[in-house]
């Protein structure tokens, strides 16, 4: 029973995101053989926490493969945003992926696509930000939207995000 909620959820977000024109990467990266994230109830409190991937011109596979290196199931990160605001889902809302230690159970991770230590945050990439984050608020029972900084010794997501992403804050 419990499954079918959940599945229900994320069913609605499939139909709301496919809408949203939201590219889903979820059975195309890379993935671990023999390790898979936990899963989480969607009617607990989640947190949205926003990244950077501090690359330059790394594919998402490419940095699918970084994180299963390091011995993550799959990549890190929920979604992910280009700086052109397309935005891609990488895991389902309910896996409980490695982003923010100590805090991956309660948030979902958003990452946007760049080093915005270095350089600005496209508007395209903060509007679709702003799009993600309404939508995952439409379903899900966000308490709180942050930054990596916020909860770990990180300069992620960069100085001109975080600079951006402050009237997303909550
Ligand atoms: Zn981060």
């Amino acid at each position: 029973m419990k499954n079918k909620v959940i599945g229900g959820i994320i069913g609605v977000l499939g139909v709301v995101f496919a809408s949203m024109g939201v590219i889903n990467l979820t059975d195309s990266l890379p993935k671990s053989e023999n390790k898979n994230y936990r899963k989480r109830s969607l009617e607990r409190p989640l947190y949205i926490t926003y990244h950077h991937t501090a690359s330059k011109g790394q594919s998402l596979k490419q940095i699918a493969k970084g994180h299963l290196h390091r011995g993550f199931p799959e990549i890190g990160y929920c979604f992910a945003i280009g700086w052109d605001g397309i935005i891609y889902q990488l895991n389902d809302v309910n896996e409980i992926s490695w982003h923010d230690s100590g805090n991956n159970t309660n948030s979902i991770g958003i990452v946007f696509v760049g080093n915005y230590h270095e350089k600005e945050l496209p508007d395209a990439a903060l509007q679709a930000a702003k799009r993600l984050q309404d939508s995952l608020s439409a379903y899900l029972n966000i308490v709180g939207v942050r930054y990596h900084r916020q909860t770990s010794p990180t300069a992620c997501p960069g100085k001109y995000a975080i600079k951006k992403i402050q009237p997303l804050l909550r």
